[in-house]
Formats: C-alpha cells, structure tokens, sequence
C-alpha cells in the first residue's frame, strides 16, 4: 500500500484520489494552483461572484459517473432546463435551429431566398464533399451555412470553414439536415434525439468547482488534504521507473515528493518537459508538436436583474469578437450574490500568442462592453464591475500528426516508467468532457488497488464508457470530435 502522488487537482487527479482515499490507501494531491481546486472545470470567485471557465454541464452517458455525482453533492447537483439561443443581427434563433422559427424571424424575403439556395443546393449539388463548407451548404444551402454555421465555428477553432475537413460536421452534426429539422417540426414525436440536442443538465448549485471542493473537504477531513501551490516542475526517474517528483510554490520554494505509483493529469507536453533526466529526442521532439487553443472569459457584472432567460447565448454576428455568452444566474440563481444584479461572462477563443491574449484587463472590459452594447443586449443597463479570468491551454489541438505524437511518447512512458498512468483532457491530450476525466482517473487508481493494469484508460471513450478488448469502436475509443484541415489526416 504505497503512497500514490497524483499531479493535478481537476477533476481526473481529485477522482482518482477519492477513489484511493474511501479505500483506505494513502494518496498525495499535488496542485499547480495556490487556492482552488477543479482545473478548468473550477468555479472561480470574484467579489462573490461566481462563475465558470466555459460553461460547464454535468450529463454523462454513465450510470457510474452520475451516480459518483449525486454521491458527492447530494441535493446540492441541481436540474438546469436548457435555454440557449443564437444571436444573429439583433434577432435571436431557436438553438438547436427550427425552420419554422428560423423563417418567421428572417421573414419572406429571407426565407424565399434561402428556399433558393436550398434548392440550389440540392439541384445542383457539389461533386466531392471536401470541406465543412462544402458539407453544411450540400445539407441547408448557402443563406443558411452563412446564417449559423460560418461565423460561429470560424471563432471557435479560428480556421476558415473552407480549410476544416468535412469529416468533422458529418461526425458533429450527425443526423442533422434541413430534410430532417422539418420532419421533425411537423412530427416532433417521431424523430430520434439529434446528437446536437440535450435540453436538460444538471449543475451544481454553487458551479461546478463545488463538486470538486467537497472531494478537496473530503480527502482533507480523512487526513489526505490536496497540497496547493506546488507546481510539478520535476519528476525524476530510472530504471525502475518514477522515484521522486519535485514541486516549486510560487514563493520559489522547493518540495521534493517520493512516491510509488504516480498518476499524472498535467499537460502532457509539459510532463515530458519535466523528466530528469531528459526523455529521448524523439519523444521530446513529440511532445513539442502538441499544441493547444487557450480561452478567455470577460466577467461583466451589469446593474439589471433580467437581461436575458439564456443560459448562454451564441454569438453568430461577424461584426463582434466574442463568442458565447453566459448568463450565470440562469445557471444557478446563487451564483450571484445579489439578485438585482446579472453577472456576464463573455467567451473569447484565442491563443496565447495572438496579440489578442496580450489586451490589458482594462482593454478586454473595455471591448466587452461595446461589443455588448453593439449587441443590442445591455440597453440602457450600466457595467458596476467586471474582471477577467484567463484559461492557458483550454482545449488540445488535434492536428496532423497529433496522434503519431502521442504514440511515440506513449511508448516510451509506458516502457520505462511503469509506475506512471496518464490521466483526463490535458494529461492524455483528449478534448473531452469531465465525465471522460473522471473515469480514467477512477480507473487509474482502481489498476493501483488491483496491483495490475487492469483496465486500459485509453479505452475509456468519449462517452466515459470503457470499451472491452475485442470491442470493435475500442479502435476509435477517445476524442470528441474536432475539425481538421483538410488534407491533414490527424
Ligand atoms: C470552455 C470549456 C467549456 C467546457 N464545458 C464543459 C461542459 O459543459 N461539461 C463538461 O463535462 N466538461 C466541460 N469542459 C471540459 C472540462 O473542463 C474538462 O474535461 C475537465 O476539467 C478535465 O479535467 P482534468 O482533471 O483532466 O484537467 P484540468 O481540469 O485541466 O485539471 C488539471 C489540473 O492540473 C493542474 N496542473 C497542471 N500542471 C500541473 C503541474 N505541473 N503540477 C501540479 N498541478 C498541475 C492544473 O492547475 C489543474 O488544476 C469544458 C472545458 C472548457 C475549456
């Protein structure tokens, strides 16, 4: 019953130590951050105001990870029904889209127009499927790919629509068409669940960080507290493997950790960064091709109780930066602690090295308030206060040859380190949700208790399911889908 060192407190590195703890074994929580827990999934607190990184939904497709949540939070894991619209020059669309909403709104001449394209489309279709464009127009027609496809996806990954691969709306939209949107406005009852569409979540009262602060209480009132402010900057090794890591607070000092298993959920980039001594040149040469897209969020708190019903709205509107908004309070009314008041976030996806992520706060506050106001959705309300909270490394980037990458530093840890499992989004560079990082980190620690690697976390799908050797979509077990360049096969 060695002591297991678990690098990260979000949600992959808090599961797997809640998962040792309530079986007794002795588990060390090490955690870059000096006061919070819950990686990008925390809930950060700015004048008593709470909001997310993103927005984050708790839905799982497993019983288990459901079930751990209600275990952990109780009455606390609230239902949130879903209201999230698209706004479009001043004018708010149904998502997911309804053509009869998206044709009452945009009016006859709108509508004859992209009945028009539509049946351009399917007149006179494209010969090859090439790219994202290429797809959404084949599937709506021009008006309506320009309408609420273009604007938004080209914000997200900040690749024009003509460079992504069609694979990826043909996975992401699967069974949406416009044939399909109008079977299912005339017959609401007989048309399947579209990937796209989950009306309902649950969300913790206080944000999602309150889940993962009541395993913080949880593994400190067992004696185990999650250790802040020590940032991995070392993990010393041989031939049997990880012996030692060494942690730096951000005062400079220094703490050296021994350890026998290790259950890592930093990036994985910057786990090999941290070997001593070094890895191979190929597998550093690998790990220096990862690469990740950042995000950050404008927090307005504005002086009118009742903006908007939204939980977040899409911004479609070429004229703006940002692309989704939040609307905490309709998360959860205690995320505000003032119900006269609505606390904003404003989502910015960028990247660490666009002059953007260099704006001053003041530059960002200022920005967001004329973009909302360019909106048209502050009116006359006025901005009391805000800040903003940035997210370094929000998602991992599938790109060519990502994979190959993975693999090269996958065999080599595997080979040399056997005491070492890799676990969640950043720490096996999978763009997935927290259910996926809490299952491999439940399966991590519970290949500990085993004494065996039982279980496989590159296995656990997107879906947080484990897939059992001889299961055929074990192949494609992993990432939710992401847009590739074309001619990129990833
Ligand atoms: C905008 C956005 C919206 C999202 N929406 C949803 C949603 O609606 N539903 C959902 O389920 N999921 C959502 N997610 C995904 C969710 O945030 C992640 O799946 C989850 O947080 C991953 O957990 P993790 O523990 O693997 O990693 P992280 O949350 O990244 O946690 C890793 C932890 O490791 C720490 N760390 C890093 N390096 C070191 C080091 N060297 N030493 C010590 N500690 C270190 C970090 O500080 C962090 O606390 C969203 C993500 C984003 C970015």
């Amino acid at each position: 019953m060695g002591l297991t060192v678990v690098i990260g407190a979000g949600p992959a590195g808090l599961s797997a130590a809640y998962e040792l703890n309530r079986k007794g074994w002795p588990v060390t929580v090490l955690e870059a951050d000096p006061a919070q827990v819950g990686g990008l999934s925390r809930t950060a607190v700015y004048q008593g105001y709470r909001f997310d990184i993103g927005g984050h939904r708790f839905f799982s497709k497993s019983p288990e990870i459901e079930a751990l949540w209600t275990e952990i939070l109780g009455a606390e894991m609230q239902v949130c029904q879903r209201l999230s619209r698209i706004l479009y020059q001043g004018v708010f669309f149904d998502y997911p889209i309804r053509p009869f909403d998206v044709f009452a709104k945009l009016g006859p001449i709108f509508t004859t127009l992209c009945l028009l394209s539509y049946l351009k489309a399917r007149l006179f279709p494209r010969p090859k499927l090439v790219s994202f464009e290429d797809w959404v127009i084949d599937q709506f027609g021009e008006r309506l790919y320009r309408t609420f496809f273009k604007t938004y996806t080209e914000k997200v990954w900040g690749i024009p629509c003509s460079q992504i691969s069609a694979d990826w709306a043909a996975q992401r939209i699967k069974g949406l068409s416009m044939a399909s949107l109008i079977r299912k406005t005339l017959f609401p009852k007989g048309e399947g669940v579209i990937k796209t569409l989950i009306d309902r979540f649950r969300y913790p009262r206080l944000g999602p960080g309150q889940m993962w602060e009541r395993i913080q209480t949880l593994l400190a009132e067992a004696g185990q507290p999650v250790q802040l402010d020590r940032k991995v900057i070392q993990i010393h090794w041989d031939k049997g493997g990880i012996h030692r890591v060494q942690a730096r607070s951000q005062q400079g000092e220094r703490f050296g950790v021994m350890g026998q298993h290790f259950i890592s959920t930093m990036p994985l980039r910057s786990l090999v960064r941290s070997l001593v001594p070094a890895a191979p040149d190929p597998v550093r040469e690998a790990a220096e091709q990862l690469r990740y897209r950042d995000f950050l969020t404008v927090v307005l708190v504005v002086d009118e109780p009742n903006l908007f019903p939204d939980n977040w709205i899409y911004i479609h509107d070429p004229s703006v930066r940002v692309g989704r908004i939040q609307n905490f309070k309709n998360w959860s009314r205690d995320m505000v602690p003032n119900p006269e008041v609505t606390c904003l976030g404003l989502e910015y996806f960028c990247s660490v090295a666009d002059p953007f992520w260099q704006l001053s706060q003041a530059e960002l506050l200022t920005l967001a308030e004329t973009e909302l106001r360019q909106l048209g959705l502050l009116k006359k309300a006025h901005i009391l206060d805000g800040t903003v909270i940035r997210a370094p490394k929000a998602y991992p980037v599938y790109d060519h040859g990502y994979q190959t990458h993975i693999q090269i530093i996958r065999a080599f840890l595997e080979e040399v380190l056997p005491n070492l499992q890799l676990a969640g989004r950043n720490g096996m560079h999978r763009y997935n949700n927290q259910d996926h990082a809490m299952m491999t980190g439940l399966l991590a620690a519970r290949n500990i208790l085993a004494g065996e690697r039982r279980y496989d976390l590159w296995r656990v799908n997107q879906d947080a399911e484990y897939l059992e050797e001889g299961d055929p979509s074990a192949a494609l077990a992993g990432g939710r889908a992401v847009p590739q360049v074309i001619g990129q096969s990833g």
